[in-house]
């Protein structure tokens, strides 16, 4: 999976419509301290669906709005796309792009697409379960991580191997049809008991 370009507009330090261009081999971003490289990095989290907003360096989630400057007035939201190449159909889609956005407005309003079509976080995290990039994948190895990775508990650990080793999504799934295998019990007792007043 190859990672074509970030466009970053309205969120933290990049009040201006950003396109990063990422070209094939190593991408390495320099900038004195507080310029914004972490952002970057932040926007990407960001836009994969990240909710901590301690993992995302602020208090809440209003945070990642570009707050102003004294020469500029703040946003109104915050939102950033990311295009990725899958002319190796690596993700299930039949298209030689994709593209994720994420948006936020001040109001706490959410916006999620996936190819301009509105979507739920769910279908973004479902697209990238597996594949080691999603909000809880491996790919990103912040300040820390590998440290925290060393003294995790083996059950946090086997997490990590077990995205690599593409078994995440079935776990997820498993989980889900449990959960909904416990509502449809609850409600099966509610018709019984309802069955059992009418007679
Ligand atoms: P270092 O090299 O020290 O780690 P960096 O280049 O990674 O620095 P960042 O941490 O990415 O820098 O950026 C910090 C800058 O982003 C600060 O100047 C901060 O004021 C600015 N910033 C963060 N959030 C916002 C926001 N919501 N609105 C405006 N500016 C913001």
């Amino acid at each position: 999976m190859y990672l074509k370009a970030l466009e970053i507009y309205g969120f933290k330090s990049f009040p201006d419509r950003t396109r990063l261009n990422f070209k094939g081999g190593l991408t390495a971003v320099v900038g004195p301290n507080g310029s914004g490289k972490s952002n970057i990095s932040d926007a990407l989290r960001w836009v994969l669906g990240e909710q901590s907003t301690k993992t995302l360096r602020g208090a809440r989630m209003e945070d990642v709005i570009f707050g102003g400057t004294q020469l500029r007035k703040a946003m109104g939201f915050a939102q950033v796309t990311l295009y990725i190449d899958n002319l190796d159909r690596s993700m299930p889609m039949d298209l030689d792009e994709v593209s994720i956005t994420r948006k936020l407005y001040r109001s706490g309003e959410s916006e999620y697409k996936i190819n301009d079509q509105n979507v739920r976080l769910k279908d973004i995290v479902e697209l990238f379960m597996d594949t080691g990039l999603g909000r809880d994948g491996y790919s990103m190895i912040g300040q820390g991580k590998i440290a925290e990775i060393v003294s995790a508990k083996s059950a946090n650990r086997r997490e990590i191997f077990e995205e690599a080793a593409g078994i995440s999504k079935f776990r997820y799934r498993k989980n889900e049809a449990e959960r909904k295998l416990v509502a449809a019990q609850e409600n099966l007792l509610r018709l019984k008991d309802i069955l059992v007043e009418l007679e």
